[in-house]
């Protein structure tokens, strides 16, 4: 057998046990307080009962942090992945064969629609991006050959939330398996298989990273989807190394502090914009004012450390990116570190200014993921970011 990443059953301890000890690999030899890296790329053949290689995603690392994976979403089986895309492209073409149908939200991380757009008309499978996130929308976007409907909820950059349970429900109903991009939530704020949800994945360069040093991916599922995901993933070959496999189980154990800290940093400074002279517009799930606050309040049990925001027309957002000191004005998110960007320059550059126009990605809205910092200290450097851009007399420091 080469496949092993069975988790005989499902976890139930608390998440902050999970994350510190789930997935450890014991040192026999030495006894050491951590996992030992196991780094070979070749591994006996005979007489054993699971034949390992890196790209079989089964080597010792990767399968122990698949269990914690698994245990952190409440699924039976995790696969590890070189990157978040790596885990989504996959996913999907595991499901997905010439003349089938995805059902896509409109709101999506950039790369994931592009993904779509570019790869899929090759492969002759059909998409359909709905028109909005009511179930109805759903509903009216499937046909008979669809098979799969992917959601991401709070999506990248305008924090919608989809109802989670809506979906899946609809989807079984329909007998359609579901895919939902976790990465913003995190499985602190959110475990989409509560729900109802099939299969959920991550952009393990996120939260569950949280260093902005990891790229890597995941899902999390059935033992039966795992094997379907994981017959394509051995062939695509998005593994991830076995040092950084090791270096994301590390970071996991910090996951809950970590995010329960952002969560508590990103409702501060919502609620700040929110009330700021200069800003227009908020989005936060957790502000009451989000329209869609009741149903994050249902599927969520912390709002998040994103938020974007809206400075007013006559403030210019890149010089005010440009003035800032302390948050960092750069790419990804998720970091401990406070970060900015306009997702019209990064995340959402790949789409035209009509497909980021269809869902409200005006370019001047700026994507702040909160990091761990005082909050005292980050309202200071937004507030001397807009003095400058105010007085016009910024010194570019990029
Ligand atoms: N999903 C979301 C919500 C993201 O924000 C990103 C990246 O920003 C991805 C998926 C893709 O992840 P990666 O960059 O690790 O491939």
């Amino acid at each position: 057998m080469i496949f092993s990443l069975i988790l005989n059953m499902k976890n139930t301890q608390h998440i902050k046990t999970i994350c510190t000890h789930v997935g450890e690999l014991e040192d026999k030899r030495f006894k050491g307080a951590v996992s030992p890296i196991y780094m070979s790329t070749s591994y006996q053949f005979d007489e054993v009962d699971v034949k390992r290689y890196p790209r079989y995603f089964n080597t010792p690392n990767q399968e122990y942090l698949s269990k914690k994976i698994a245990a952190l979403e409440h699924a039976e089986a995790g696969l590890i992945f070189g990157s978040g895309m790596a885990a989504i492209s996959t996913t999907f073409l595991a499901f997905l064969k010439a003349g089938d149908h995805i059902v896509l939200q409109n709101t999506l991380y950039g790369g994931t629609s592009n993904f779509i757009r570019e790869e899929f008309p090759k492969y002759g499978i059909e998409f359909t991006f709905t028109k909005g996130l009511n179930i109805s929308d759903f509903e009216n976007a499937i046909q008979s050959n669809t098979k799969l409907i992917h959601i991401e909820t709070p999506s990248n950059p305008l924090m919608t939330i989809t109802d989670i349970k809506g979906v899946s429900d609809l989807a079984k109903s329909k007998g359609i398996i579901t895919t939902i991009d976790n990465t913003f939530a995190s499985p602190v704020n959110q475990n989409p298989i509560d729900f109802g949800i099939d299969i959920v994945i991550h952009s393990a360069t996120k939260y569950l990273g949280g260093h902005s040093d990891i790229c890597a991916g995941a899902v999390a599922c059935s033992q039966e989807h795992i094997e379907k995901i994981w017959n394509v993933a051995k062939n695509l070959g998005g593994s991830l190394s076995d040092f950084m496999v090791w270096m994301l189980e590390r970071s996991i154990k910090t996951l809950v502090v970590r995010v329960k800290e952002q969560n508590r940093n990103a409702k501060k400074l919502a609620r700040y914009l929110d009330q700021h002279q200069d800003v227009s517009r908020v989005y936060y799930p957790g502000l009451k004012s989000h329209p869609d606050y009741k149903i994050a309040k249902k599927q969520m049990r912390g709002f998040g450390g994103m938020l974007s925001f809206e400075l007013k027309d006559e403030l210019d957002s890149l010089k005010f990116l440009k003035s800032l000191e302390l948050i960092k004005p750069s790419m990804s998110l998720a970091g401990v570190e406070s970060s900015m960007l306009l997702p019209s320059e990064t995340s959402h550059a790949l789409l035209s200014q009509q497909e980021r126009d269809a869902v409200g990605i005006c370019n001047n809205l700026i994507r702040f993921s909160v990091g761990i910092e005082d909050k005292k200290d980050l309202i200071k450097d937004i507030e001397q970011a807009i003095a400058l851009v105010k007085a016009s007399a910024v010194d570019f420091r990029l």
